[in-house]
């Protein structure tokens, strides 16, 4: 009795080794961790393009500025030109072009106050860009080692995997041919543990206690017991 329970052992610890692995190719196949990896690279991405756009328009609104401020200043000249030129002698029209030179002047004013603001803002934007740009390229580099490591560990497992169903055609020969079935069923409703060893005189799958009578036969290994109240088949500690 004590081989035929011996031969359903070494059968559900294969059994057991399958399910295990089949559960650890179904989490790397869909990996917590890695949709987290990914989804904090997406949003690094996100948050870094978002400081990159904001730096670039900043370098196109200075630049703008700047041809701007140029092109007024040269109004300017050619205005002062002509004031100081002499060929205007008729005073409305002299503190007319004297008031646009001073409105082109406030203009360049404004102009330069938004540029120096938008270089400070610039100045304060370069080391963040850098910062970003860094974050992308480390979140980058953990989803590729996670993603290599699962593919190692899949790689592992299923190699693994299809050695198993020869090891439990073998164990499953060695088992009683009238036991199998009734293994089989159980295993499938009691989560996979079919046969378990005895704890104290208590069935561990379903915490019953085992009559003594029951105990004795286990112990003696006079007969296959099954727990009357899961189906477990019942093994004496060794
Ligand atoms: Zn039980």
């Amino acid at each position: 009795m004590r081989e035929k329970l011996r031969a359903l052992l070494a059968l559900q610890k294969v059994d057991s080794r399958i399910d295990e692995l089949n559960a650890t190719v179904a989490r790397l196949k869909d990996d917590p961790e890695l949709a987290a990896l990914r989804a904090d690279l997406a949003a690094k991405t996100e948050q870094a393009g978002l400081l990159d756009h904001r730096a670039q328009e900043i370098a196109r609104q200075i630049k703008w500025n700047e041809g701007e401020v140029r092109g007024l200043r040269d109004a300017v000249r050619t205005h002062e030109r002509k004031l100081y030129g002499g060929t205007i002698n008729n005073p409305k029209e002299l503190s007319q072009l004297q008031a646009k030179i001073e409105e082109i002047k406030q203009a360049i004013g404004k102009l330069e106050d938004q540029t120096l603001d938008l270089m400070l803002e610039a100045e304060d934007l370069t080391p963040k860009v850098a910062g970003a740009k860094e974050g992308v390229t480390a979140a980058t580099a953990a989803v590729a080692a996670r993603e290599s490591a699962n593919t190692a560990d899949l790689a592992a497992a299923s190699a693994e995997l299809s050695e198993l169903p020869a090891q439990r055609q073998e164990a499953a020969a060695a088992v009683d041919p009238k036991l199998l079935p009734d293994y089989d069923y159980v295993r499938s409703r009691r989560a996979g543990a079919a046969v378990v060893v005895l704890d104290r005189g208590v069935c561990p799958g379903c915490r019953m206690a085992v009559p003594p009578m029951l105990q004795s036969r286990i112990r003696e290994g006079t007969a296959v017991v099954r727990c009357e109240n899961c189906g477990r088949f019942l093994c004496w500690p060794e």
